[in-house]
């Protein structure tokens, strides 16, 4: 059995946290693969160290001081260098080499920043006393910058030999020979595509929170944590506004059939989040119907009216058509006999809105055109509310009873998604009614 183990910043931020993470690599002899990610924050305030980072290349290329912020990194890996006595991480000259080339002003941004992610690994292969595997040699972009999963497959296959190895995530390399960084977050996609290449049977994500909770907790704050959730379950409920893991890094597991554990450093013993594919989602996994429930504020609907418009030919794809022109993408579409309403993102139509409405009505004509502002959108979501009788009767009595009403109901044919339009005002007590009706 193979794992491979990634670490987020914040398990990383320190020598106490080096400690708690070597703790949990040698508590498993399967653990074999350690992706880590650059120290993050401390405390609330504390600088991310890839933020500090991408602030010296910014101030490196306009040829200016960039002295406080790399004082800052010096200081925070020469702390975790010295307080675990690791001075044969050497990060002192390592340091030096990336000031020099920060002098140049000819380093370029991704490479600056996937130093922290460098000097992390180097640190922690140190402390483990297992070899750093530079990303720069095993993962390989082709020359749009897209993943080249078939070299980085071959450049990764000695890896099996080690008993034990350090890799540091959010990078790789171009066909060229410079550097990429993946985009923020990345060392999750390090740490999947690691997972593949070595054919582990688990990607084990390390973070700071026991797993995802079933709903937002600064809105439910008894909510509990998922035990196990689907792919596809996960998309639904990070679309919605869930934060999750980087989406990217799901695909590359998901493909191989790779389970994802999301687990807490500071709380090992927590049970964590399994991230499997539906088939092997069971039952028992589940606690009632549904995986969680996600939502987000900030939407408009448009309603039209046209009498008979259900015969009407054409009149869904021009409105469509008005949406394309101004590159604006629809969240839902419901329509009945004589309307039809289009719910759009704010982000997507600020600025836009008089232009659209003088388009909707030349072009399609409608009876009447109804703008509703300050809508939020709850999704619950689950496999398991398919084919299971009364669910939405027993969202809407939920809702009812909590003195919320909903705008606007969607649900998709396969019904693993139920979605609900509410007034902004009433979004917290709607998610907070939702969540006591299923997953209480
Ligand atoms: N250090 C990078 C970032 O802050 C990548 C990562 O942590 O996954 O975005």
């Amino acid at each position: 059995m193979i794992k491979t183990a990634k670490f987020g910043g914040s398990s990383l931020s320190d020598a106490g946290q080096f400690q708690k993470v070597a703790a949990i690599v040698r508590g498993d002899p399967a653990r074999r693969f350690v992706v880590v990610s650059a120290p993050g924050k401390r405390f609330s305030g504390d600088d991310k160290i890839t933020d500090l980072l991408y602030r010296c290349a910014a101030l490196a290329g306009r040829r200016e001081d960039f002295s406080a912020p790399f004082g800052q990194i010096r200081d925070r890996y020469l702390s975790i260098e010295r307080d675990l006595g690791l001075e044969q991480a050497h990060m002192g000259p390592a340091l030096d080499e990336i000031e020099a080339a920060l002098r140049t002003g000819r380093a370029s941004r991704d490479f600056v920043a996937s130093r922290g992610e460098y000097l992390c690994a180097r640190l922690m292969g140190a402390y483990l006393g297992a070899p750093m595997v530079d990303a720069a040699q095993l993962i390989r972009f082709k020359e749009d910058g897209t993943l080249d999963m078939e070299r980085t497959a071959c450049y990764c296959a000695p890896l099996k030999d080690l008993p034990l190895a350090v890799i540091p995530g959010f990078y790789g390399t171009m066909p060229d020979g410079s550097i990429r960084t993946f985009s923020r977050g990345g060392s999750d996609i390090t740490g999947a595509i690691i997972a593949r290449a070595v054919g582990a049977s688990e990607y084990e994500n390390w973070t700071d929170v026991d797993g995802f909770m079933m709903a937002d907790p600064r809105i439910v704050p008894e909510a509990r944590v998922m035990h196990a959730v689907s792919y596809t379950e996960l998309r639904e409920l990070s679309y919605m506004g869930a934060s999750v893991l980087h989406e990217e890094s799901i695909f590359p597991v998901r493909e191989a059939r790779i389970p994802i554990h999301v687990r807490n450093t500071n709380h090992p013993e927590a049970g964590g989040t399994w991230i499997v594919n539906e088939g092997t989602l069971m039952k028992e996994h589940r606690h009632g119907l549904v995986a969680g429930i996600s939502g987000r504020k900030g939407f408009t609907m448009i309603t039209l009216t046209k009498e008979n418009l259900h015969k009407q030919v054409g009149f869904g794809y021009g409105l469509l058509k008005i949406l394309d022109r101004h590159d604006i993408s629809f969240e839902s579409m419901p329509c009945g006999i004589d309307n039809l309403t289009v719910v759009l993102n704010d982000a997507d139509i600020k600025g836009k809105m008089d232009q659209l409405y003088h388009e909707i009505r030349t072009e399609l004509k409608p009876d009447t055109v109804e703008i509703a502002s300050s809508i939020a959108l709850i999704a619950t979501v689950g496999h398991g509310m398919a084919r299971t009788l009364g669910v939405a009767a027993r969202l809407f009595t939920a809702l009812s009873e909590a003195g919320v009403s909903s705008r606007i109901i969607d649900q998709s044919p396969k019904e693993m998604n139920l979605i609900v339009g509410v007034d902004q005002r009433d979004f917290e007590t709607a998610v907070r009614a939702i969540y006591r009706a299923f997953c209480q």
